[in-house]
């Protein structure tokens, strides 16, 4: 805790969200009625977000009114746990995320939380149009933290520029529909420092955590030098952590209970990143987050470099399922076949990919065989993995039945 200053204070001060010097990047603790949460300074907006914050990308079956008020409940669970920013954008869940969101707020005192939302548009006009849709469905009056959604490649840029999103947003700010224009991007480690370089943005939201972060190293660096809010998003990689548990164990301090909490105490650790962005479906997940801070002391600096150097070693290259690659021409539903690819790198078995195609996702090997390698899943894939050759590679497999259940 060297490099942090701790405040105690009481949780009404901390949810009223007063301007903090940009100078004073504190760590603030809030502990009170079983709430324990931290909080970090986002860049210089002047506003605090809990370190842990709420993704709105994850909520299951919230196709009609009972749902969405099952998913909004999730919501407002999370804020009762100290979360205060809470992220959506059109089209998640089944263009309901919003919806939901919005529904939270509603039952939750005013101006408590921090919202963002994001748009794709490179036309200006679409993009007025998009954020007049979202203050819409969100029931407010701005938005917090906008983002120029998904900037993949470094020419994306020019487009949003070009089209007029850029400007548009911007107009939107001076409008007070928006606060604070920031993007978010699956750009690579040197090509999203460069973004940073233009000093346009407030903040970004990149895809960072425990398995990927040599990719996106150089990001992280480039924005806390910059003075940016970092928000993190997959920091459980796509599930991946979770569900490997037993090959992630290395990633463990002694203190730690799970991988799940050391991922997080890993992303929480680092003072360059604001908050760590966890998609919840269900209040439990809420809660394992939230207790990965429960008494917790980051990592200082020496321990996270030890971490980064030993899973530098072992892994990369692995899908996240972000979905990005789709919709593909010849219909293969890629994340599914490259989830299963990982299978393959973290097992080190064809059987593991058989089984995960088969017992997990009812596929068979041979169906990676119609891609016709056009390349348009690879300039797409947020990762950049080489997903052409290793549907080949899966294509070479027997499509002979898995012979049981795992
Ligand atoms: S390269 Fe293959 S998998 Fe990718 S979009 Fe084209 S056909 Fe689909
Ligand atoms: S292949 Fe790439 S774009 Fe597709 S789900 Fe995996 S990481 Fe995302």
């Amino acid at each position: 805790m060297a490099a942090h200053t701790r405040e105690f204070f009481s949780w009404g001060k901390a949810s009223t969200v007063a301007p903090l010097p940009f100078e004073r990047q504190t760590l603030i603790v809030v502990k009170l009625k079983g709430v324990f949460m931290l909080y970090r300074p986002y860049g210089k907006t002047g506003k605090r977000i809990s370190v842990i914050s709420a993704g709105g990308m994850r909520f299951r079956d919230c196709a009609d009114s009972a749902g969405i008020e099952r998913a909004a409940q999730i919501l407002v669970h999370a804020y009762r746990k100290g979360i205060n920013y809470f992220d959506t954008a059109p089209y998640y869940c089944g263009d309901r995320s919003e919806e939901i969101v919005g529904t939270a707020l509603k039952e939750l005192p005013p101006n408590q939380v921090y919202v963002s939302t994001k748009c794709t548009a490179a036309s200006g006009a679409d993009l007025r149009r998009s954020l007049e849709k979202s203050l819409q469905r969100l029931g407010l009056d701005r938005i917090h933290f906008f983002h120029i959604w998904c900037l993949i490649r470094p020419e994306e840029w020019a487009e949003r520029t070009a089209g007029g999103a850029i400007e548009a947003a911007f107009r939107a700010k001076e409008e007070g529909l928006i606060e604070h224009v920031v993007a978010s991007t699956h750009m690579n480690g040197d090509d999203t420092a460069q973004l940073i370089e233009k000093g346009v943005f407030e903040g970004l939201t990149i895809g960072y955590n425990a398995i990927n972060f040599p990719f996106r190293q150089k990001a992280v660096e480039a924005a806390e030098k910059a003075g940016l809010g970092l928000v993190i998003m997959n920091p459980l990689a796509g599930g991946l952590i979770p569900q490997n548990g037993r090959r992630f164990d290395f990633i463990r301090s002694p203190h730690d209970p799970d991988v799940v909490t050391a991922a997080l105490r890993f992303l929480v650790s680092q003072s360059a990143i604001t908050s760590a962005l966890v998609g919840f479906s269900c209040e439990e997940e809420v809660d394992h987050a939230v207790d990965a801070l429960t008494g917790f002391e980051p990592y200082d600096a020496a321990f996270i470099e030890r971490m980064k150097k030993r899973i530098e070693s072992h892994f990369d290259q692995l899908c996240t399922g972000c979905g990005y690659c789709l919709p593909c021409p010849q219909n293969i539903p890629i994340p599914k076949y490259m989830d299963s690819y990982n299978h393959l790198i973290l097992d080190g078995r064809d059987q593991a990919v058989l089984d995960r195609l088969k017992w997990h996702w009812d596929l068979g090997a041979s169906g990676s065989s119609d891609c016709v390698a056009c390349g348009q899943c690879e300039t797409a894939c947020t990762q950049h993995l080489p997903i052409v050759q290793r549907l080949q590679r899966i294509a070479a497999l027997p499509d002979a039945p898995a012979p049981e259940e795992p």
